[in-house]
C-alpha cells in the first residue's frame, strides 16, 4: 500500500496542488465528503470525461468502471444528452411549470416500467422518502421495513443495523433523533420467516427493498423470495417499494420488468437524466389516488404536503431524461453492456481460481462485484462479514495507478455503452497483477 501511495503521489502533482488548495475552503478538501473516500493520499482531480474514459488533470487516462457510482451508468458526456442539456439550458431550466417533455416522459416511464402514474424528485433519496411518506398516508401506519445492510440514500428511518439480532442505530451514521422503535423494522434479506413475523405485527406501512441488495456487496434474491415478499406484503397490507436505482443495470426495464415483479412503488434515480440530478417514483393506481386525495385536501395553508421540491421535475431534467430514455437506455446499449460485464465476470472468476482465493464474483446485468468469501451471501449480515476495508483499499489504488477506476465504496464495476473490450482487459490484467503480488 505504501508503494502504491508513493507511486500515486509522484504521478499526480497537479491533483495534489488542487487538493491542497481546496483544503483551505472545502471540508476535507472536496465539495462532498464522499469524494474523499477513494483510497488515494489526496483526491484525484478530473479534467474531463467522455464515454467510459476519464482524463485527470495530470493527463492520465482511465477506464472508468465506477461511472459516478451509477450516476453516469450510460457513459459520460453522451452526445444526445449533451445536446439536450444545451438545448434546454438555452430556453429555460426551471419554471415551476411543465414543458412538452412532461407527458412524453410520463408515457415512456409507464410503458417501460409498468406503473401507471409517476412523479419526479431531485434524488433517489428524496424519492424513497416521499414513497415512504405516501405509504404512511395510505396505510395510517408508521413503520418502514428494510433489510440489514441496505442503502437507500440518507433516509433517516433506514439508518439501522442488526447487532446480535437486535436493531441498533447504524454504526458510522450521525445521530438523527429518530425513534426507530416506532418508525422502523429490520430483518435479514432472504429470511421469509423473519419477514412474516415483522409484517404480522400489523404496523408496517411499507417495505423498502432493492430487488437484489447491491450496497453491501451483492446479495441476490433466493428462488421464491420475491414471490414471498409480494404475497406477504399484500396479505399484511404493506406497500411494496422497489428501489431500482442500482439494479437498473439488469436491463432497459430494470429487474422489475426482467423478473415480472409487481411493486406498488417503483423508484429510480441517479443515471436517468445523464447526470442531471433526478429521480422518478412510479405509483400503482391506488397509491396515485391516495396522493391525489391527500394533496387535494382543504385547510392546508402551505401546500407542499411534505412531498416534492423546487427543482424536482424541472424543464432541464425532463429534457435530459427524455434524451436518455429515448436514445441512450436502449436494448442495443444493454446488450453491449451485459456482454462486457459477462466478460469481466469470467475474467475475475478465472483470476480468483488461478490464485486459489476464497472469493467469488457476482453480476446483475451490467454490474459486477467481487466479494471476499467463497459463495454468494444469503443475507446482508453475511456479506458485511466478508468486507475487508484494507484489502479493498489496496486493490482499488493498485487498479487506479494502472488506469482503472472502481467505485470507492466496494468492489463494484459497471459497463456503459462506450466501454470496450480493451477496458475490460485492462481491468483484468491489473487485477491479476495485484493478486499475483498479494498472494506471492
Ligand atoms: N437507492 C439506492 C439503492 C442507492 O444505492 C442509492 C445511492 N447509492 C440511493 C437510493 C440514493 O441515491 P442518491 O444518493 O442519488 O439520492
Amino acid at each position: 500500500m505504501r508503494r502504491e501511495e508513493e507511486a500515486y503521489a509522484a504521478a499526480n502533482p497537479r491533483s495534489r496542488a488542487l487538493a491542497e488548495r481546496a483544503r483551505a475552503s472545502l471540508v476535507r478538501g472536496v465539495p462532498m465528503h464522499w469524494m474523499d473516500q477513494w483510497p488515494c493520499p489526496f483526491p484525484l482531480h478530473v479534467a474531463s470525461a467522455t464515454g467510459a474514459r476519464v482524463t485527470d488533470v495530470d493527463g492520465h487516462d482511465y477506464a472508468d468502471l465506477c461511472l459516478g457510482d451509477t450516476g453516469a451508468m450510460f457513459g459520460h458526456a453522451v452526445e444526445p444528452v449533451v445536446a439536450a442539456i444545451a438545448e434546454q439550458a438555452a430556453r429555460g431550466s426551471t419554471l415551476m411549470l411543465p414543458t412538452e417533455d412532461a407527458a412524453w416522459v410520463g408515457e415512456e416511464l409507464r410503458r417501460r416500467f409498468g406503473l401507471p402514474f409517476w412523479q419526479l424528485a431531485t434524488s433517489a433519496t428524496d424519492a424513497n422518502r416521499f414513497a415512504m411518506r405516501l405509504a404512511r398516508v395510505a396505510t395510517g401506519r408508521d413503520k418502514v421495513l428494510v433489510f440489514n445492510g441496505k442503502y437507500h440514500g440518507s433516509v433517516d428511518e433506514t439508518q439501522v443495523e442488526l447487532a446480535g439480532g437486535a436493531m441498533v442505530p447504524q454504526h458510522g451514521v450521525a445521530p438523527n433523533a429518530v425513534d426507530f422503535a416506532r418508525t422502523t423494522a429490520l430483518v435479514e434479506w432472504n429470511d421469509v420467516d423473519a419477514l412474516e413475523r415483522a409484517l404480522g405485527a400489523g404496523d408496517v406501512a411499507c417495505v423498502l427493498a432493492e430487488p437484489i441488495m447491491t450496497n453491501i456487496g451483492m446479495v441476490p434474491a433466493a428462488p421464491g423470495y420475491h414471490d414471498a415478499l409480494r404475497r406477504l406484503t399484500r396479505r399484511h397490507g404493506a406497500v411494496l417499494i422497489i428501489d431500482e436505482t442500482h439494479t437498473i443495470s439488469t436491463g432497459p426495464g430494470g429487474y422489475t420488468r426482467a423478473h415480472g415483479l409487481e411493486p406498488d412503488v417503483f423508484v429510480l434515480g441517479k443515471a436517468l437524466a445523464g447526470g442531471i440530478p433526478c429521480a422518478v417514483w412510479g405509483l400503482s393506481d391506488a397509491l396515485a389516488d391516495a396522493l391525489r386525495a391527500y394533496t387535494a385536501q382543504d385547510g392546508h395553508q402551505i401546500n407542499h404536503f411534505g412531498f416534492g421540491g423546487t427543482l424536482a421535475g424541472n424543464a432541464l431534467t425532463l429534457h435530459a431524461m427524455r434524451a436518455t430514455l429515448e436514445h441512450v437506455m436502449t436494448d442495443a446499449a444493454y446488450a453491449h453492456m451485459i456482454e462486457l460485464a459477462t466478460r469481466l465476470e469470467s475474467d475475475v472468476a478465472a483470476t480468483i481460481r488461478a490464485r486459489g482465493l476464497p472469493w467469488h464474483v457476482t453480476r446483475i446485468g451490467a454490474r459486477s462485484e467481487y466479494l471476499f468469501r467463497p459463495t454468494t451471501p444469503r443475507t446482508g449480515g453475511e456479506a458485511a462479514d466478508a468486507r475487508d476495508p484494507d484489502l479493498e483499499a489496496v486493490l482499488h489504488l493498485y487498479l487506479l495507478n494502472r488506469g482503472v477506476l472502481l467505485t470507492p465504496f466496494h468492489n463494484m464495476s459497471l459497463m456503459c455503452p462506450a466501454t470496450t473490450v480493451a477496458d475490460v482487459d485492462r481491468h483484468g490484467e491489473a487485477l491479476a497483477g495485484c493478486l499475483a503480488e498479494l498472494t506471492a
